[in-house]
């Protein structure tokens, strides 16, 4: 569509006079082109730190029968299990970009970096020390539990992460794609969900070899899964009008899809194994939250395939 009063492109800011409205938007024709580009390395790069789960948790499950465990080794087990999935997102995210020549921006570590601090130095001390969390969900019972996984807990890392993508990558000329939405929003759930579990691992001088930590691996799937729903909607938010109860109908998704697993990762873990022995399987909560990852990451990717499909044939028709 072209005017002979110049409008402001909604990525760039520039005024231009040869423009695109998308969904009641303005674009220069360099932005509307890509608005709905699809990110194969993304995906690659889920699949990669998906698989990786699943491996460490093979590991830790052969290691517990073999390994001899001092704290040092203890404490390596729990920081490796605890970063080794991100660091592997990172990794084949930044890997397969330059292999298809795709433009990861570099905001992503920033985005990552920001995350690890702000889990460390916000949401640790404010849950932990200041709300008192822990000792409130020993003391609770389990429907009150519940109630507060998903209006306490799961609240607050939910605006948290929230939080850091609206003021941190929002007004970005690196945001420039729906599907960015997930590109942002996941560095920032893998990056503050290692270093989440990685420092509850320390305060405790590393986690049991099984039990611990695949209490890491059950959280990492909570917080990456609620991360692809955050991603979903700030992506479309950004570049398309949605109705104004769009982005807060995301956020109330997502913390009721937080809660649950979490509540889920460590109620389901207090179900005894049988009537006529002692002790608890620490796989339940682990193979929930795990399968809560993958239907989340089928979903996700199927909608926001059909969404880029449908805006593309729109934009072809114009
Ligand atoms: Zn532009």
């Amino acid at each position: 569509m072209s005017n002979n009063t110049p409008e402001t492109c909604t990525i760039c800011n520039e005024p231009v006079k040869d423009f695109e409205i998308i969904g009641d938007r303005v674009y220069c024709k360099a932005h509307a082109s890509g608005l709905f580009a699809s990110i194969p390395p993304l995906w690659h790069a889920q699949s990669a730190a998906t698989a990786v789960l699943i491996i460490l948790a093979g590991v830790l499950a052969f290691a517990n029968a073999t390994a001899t465990t001092s704290d040092l080794v203890r404490l390596i087990f729990s920081i490796t299990t605890a970063f080794s999935p991100l660091l592997t997102w990172l990794i084949i995210l930044f890997l397969m970009s330059l292999r298809r020549q795709m433009t990861i921006s570099t905001q992503v570590i920033t985005i990552s970096a920001i995350s690890m601090l702000v889990a460390a130095a916000i949401s640790r001390p404010f849950l932990y020390q200041f709300v008192g969390l822990q000792e409130w969900l020993t003391a609770a019972n389990p429907i009150n539990r519940f109630v507060a996984h998903i209006t306490i807990e799961s609240s607050i890392h939910v605006l948290v992460l929230y939080a850091i993508l609206r003021f941190a990558i929002w007004r970005s000329e690196q945001f420039v794609r729906v599907n960015d939405g997930y590109v942002y929003a996941l560095a920032a759930g893998w990056s503050y969900a290692s270093m989440l579990t990685g420092l509850d691992s320390l305060d405790i001088g590393g986690y049991t070899i099984l039990e611990g930590n695949l209490r890491i691996l059950t959280q990492i799937s909570a917080y990456v899964s609620v991360s692809l729903v955050i991603g979903l909607f700030i992506g479309r938010n950004r570049f398309i009008d949605m109705q104004p109860y769009y982005l807060p109908a995301g956020v109330l998704i997502a913390t009721g899809l937080l809660g649950s697993l979490l509540y889920a990762a460590t109620e389901l873990n207090r179900i005894p194994l049988n009537l006529s022995s002692d002790g608890f399987s620490p796989w339940p909560g682990f193979v929930v939250n795990l399968i809560g990852l993958l239907i989340t990451t089928s979903v996700v990717s199927t909608l926001s395939r059909r969404f880029n499909r449908s805006w593309q044939a729109r934009q072809g028709a114009a």
